[in-house]
C-alpha cells in the first residue's frame, strides 16, 4: 500500500546575507537531504540534538516553511506542486502541535473560540454544531467542556497542551506533527500527555511523526525512529531495535545518555568532544566526524551513503 506520507531528498537552506546589498555569503543547510516514509497510523519519532534540523523539516513538510528542494507526497499528491485551495485542502489533513503551548494559543480569544475558528475558517457545520464539537473535543482531550468559556492564562502548562491538541484535532487531520510537545512539561505531566497522545491516536486513526530531542520521550510512542545529525539522515530503525542494537555511533552516544531503568545494566557513557558544527559550514565527509569516538581517514574525505544495512535498519556511517 501507497505510505501516508513520503518525504523525498527534502531540503531547507536558509541564505545568510551580508552587508548593505544584502549579498547571499551562504546558506544554512538546516535540512539537507532527508528521504523517509510513514504508514498509516504509524508513529515516526525524529531526534537529535538541537539545531539538527528536526523542527525545520516538520515546518518544511507542512509548507509553513517554503522547503528549497524535493518532494512531499501525501496521499497521492506531491504537496509542493499544489497551491491555493487544493494545497488548502490537504493542508486539513495535516496539523502541527508546537512545544511552546503558552505561545502557540492567542491570549485574546476564549478556548472556545481558538477551537471554532479552523471550522469557521474552513466554512464548516452551524454555528451550534462548532459549539457542540468544540465541548465534545475538549471531553476527548480530558478538559471540562465548560473550559470554552476561559481564557489561555487560566490553565497549567499541561492543559493548554491539551488544548492544543484539541485544536489540531478539530479539522479531523491524517497526520499530525508533533514539535516537542512535552519538552516544555513537568515529567509527572509528559507522561499523561504522552498517554493521552497514544489513546487518540487510536481513537482517531492518527498517524504522528513526532519530533524530540530525547530519546527517552519517543521510545515508547514510536514504532520507528529517525535520528538526525546537521540536517541529515544518521539512522532509522524500528523503535525497539534502535535500543537495543543502535549502529551510527551518534545514534549510541545519545543512548548512553538516557538514564538505564535497571542499574545492573549500565550502559558506557559516550561524551561527544565538541559542539554541533555550524550547519553554515558542514563538515566534509561525515558530517559527525569532527566528534566521532570511531572516526577514520576514509570519514573526513567521502559522505557515508545511506545503506539498509539489516532488514529495515538503515544507517549513514563509513562503519557498515
Ligand atoms: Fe563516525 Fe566515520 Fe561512521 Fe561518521 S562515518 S559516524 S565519522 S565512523
Ligand atoms: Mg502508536
Amino acid at each position: 500500500a501507497e505510505p501516508l506520507l513520503r518525504v523525498k531528498d527534502l531540503k531547507k537552506y536558509f541564505p545568510i546575507r551580508r552587508g548593505v546589498l544584502q549579498r547571499t555569503v551562504g546558506y544554512v543547510r538546516a535540512v539537507d537531504g532527508v528521504s523517509f516514509e510513514v504508514e498509516r497510523g504509524e508513529t515516526l519519532g525524529v531526534v537529535g540534538e538541537s539545531g539538527c534540523g528536526k523542527s525545520t523539516m516538520a515546518r518544511s513538510i507542512l509548507r509553513l516553511i517554503e522547503p528549497t528542494a524535493g518532494e512531499v507526497w501525501f496521499e497521492g499528491e506531491n504537496l509542493l506542486r499544489l497551491s491555493g485551495s487544493s494545497l488548502r485542502h490537504m493542508r486539513r489533513q495535516m496539523q502541527i502541535v508546537f512545544q511552546d503551548p503558552y505561545a502557540s494559543l492567542n491570549p485574546r480569544y476564549s478556548i472556545g473560540y481558538t477551537l471554532e475558528e479552523p471550522m469557521i475558517v474552513h466554512r464548516l457545520h452551524t454555528p451550534a454544531e462548532r459549539k457542540r464539537r468544540v465541548r465534545w473535543l475538549l471531553e476527548r482531550v480530558g478538559l471540562d467542556p465548560d473550559y470554552a468559556k476561559r481564557y489561555p492564562h487560566e490553565f497549567s502548562g499541561g492543559q493548554r497542551q491539551r488544548i492544543g491538541i484539541a485544536r489540531a484535532l478539530v479539522l479531523q487531520p491524517k497526520l499530525i506533527l508533533l514539535d516537542e510537545p512535552v519538552a516544555a512539561l513537568d515529567v509527572s505531566v509528559q507522561s499523561q500527555v504522552l498517554n493521552l497522545l497514544e489513546d487518540l491516536q487510536d481513537e482517531f486513526d492518527l498517524t504522528y511523526i513526532f519530533v524530540a530531542h530525547d530519546l527517552s520521550v519517543v521510545r515508547h510512542i514510536s514504532d520507528r525512529i529517525l535520528v538526525l545529525y546537521l540536517g541529515r539522515m544518521a539512522e532509522l530503525a524500528d523503535a525497539e531495535v534502535l535500543f537495543v542494537d543502535p549502529l551510527h555511533p551518534y545514534t549510541r552516544a545519545l543512548l548512553s545518555a538516557v538514564p538505564v531503568p535497571d542499574p545492573d545494566a549500565k550502559r558506557e557513557r559516550i561524551i561527544l568532544r565538541g559542539d554541533v558544527p555550524s550547519p553554515a559550514n558542514p563538515p566534509h565527509g561525515c558530517p559527525f566526524h569532527t566528534r566521532c569516538p570511531v572516526a577514520m581517514d576514509v570519514c573526513r574525505s567521502e559522505v557515508p551513503a545511506w545503506r539498509e544495512v539489516k532488514p529495515r535498519h538503515y544507517v549513514a556511517c563509513h562503519l557498515y
